[in-house]
């Protein structure tokens, strides 16, 4: 983001410019609501790898975690510039053209260099994150990291400055001329269900599950779009 408030040429979106949205707020909104994110960078043998990780983010900052072996991770914290990209479909666009289909969604770009988290507390912070990122509540019940294991795991921060989302929602956009033709169209609603919990071989007797478990969704999901 430029002092100005607006976005940086290489975030800002060119097509349909009228879906660039670059405010905090709906950048954080879609980036908490996403479980994971895809991270990219070009490797050190010269060829670009996009990897799934979960994030969290503070402040200006996104965080990520992993094996200090991960070769995405080694790379953004040796410097190299990341892109990081969430993608929540929330609808599939059934036109009544096959070129006007479409997907109604939310999604966000974020460019950036890494640098890693070697301060205990911010790396602790940023790995509690991460973990009530997932399933808010967990850290406060699970056992927390180990000095080994803190040690054997990296943390990198990518700064939040350089992001656009883009958001489409509506209906589907035909043609005038092929409104009256006799095809349906309409939006099919999208999004992320959770199944019945699964409780693991030898766990304690008595546990119940937590109601983060049993109530699980992810913040600020939008209710159901209606077909129009
Ligand atoms: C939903 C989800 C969330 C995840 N979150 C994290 C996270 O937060 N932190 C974390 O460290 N890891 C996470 N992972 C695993 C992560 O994507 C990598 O597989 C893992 O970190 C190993 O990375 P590496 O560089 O050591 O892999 P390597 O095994 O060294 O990678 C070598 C090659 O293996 C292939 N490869 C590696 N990973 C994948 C993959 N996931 N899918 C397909 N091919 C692959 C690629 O071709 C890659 O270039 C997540 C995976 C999923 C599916």
């Amino acid at each position: 983001m430029l002092p100005s408030g607006a976005p940086t040429a290489r975030v800002a979106v060119r097509r349909h410019r009228e879906r660039g949205q670059y405010d905090r707020h709906t950048i954080r909104a879609i980036l908490d609501e996403a479980l994971l994110c895809h991270v990219g960078v070009v490797s050190a043998a010269g060829h670009p790898v996009v990897l799934p990780f979960v994030h969290a983010w503070a402040g200006d900052h996104l965080y990520l975690h992993g094996a200090r072996a991960n070769h995405v991770l080694r790379e953004a914290a040796a410097g190299s510039e990341v892109c990081v990209t969430v993608t929540l479909l929330d609808g599939l666009v059934l036109a009544r053209s096959v070129m006007h289909h479409s997907a109604n969604y939310r999604s966000v770009v974020v460019l950036g260099r890494a640098r890693e988290v070697t301060g205990p507390e911010e790396k602790l912070t940023a790995l509690r994150l991460i973990v009530e990122h997932v399933a808010p509540g967990r850290s406060a019940d699970a056992r927390p990291p180990s000095d080994e294991e803190l040690r054997a795991t990296m943390v990198v921060s990518v700064p939040l400055t350089e992001a656009s989302a883009k958001v489409r929602t509506g209906p589907p956009l035909d043609d005038e001329a092929d409104l009256s033709l006799p095809v349906w169209a309409g939006v099919l609603p999208v999004g992320m269900a959770t199944g019945t919990p699964v409780a693991a071989d030898g766990l304690a007797p008595g546990l119940p599950v937590p109601d983060y478990v049993s109530a699980y969704g992810r913040p600020g999901r939008r209710p159901p779009q209606e077909s129009p």
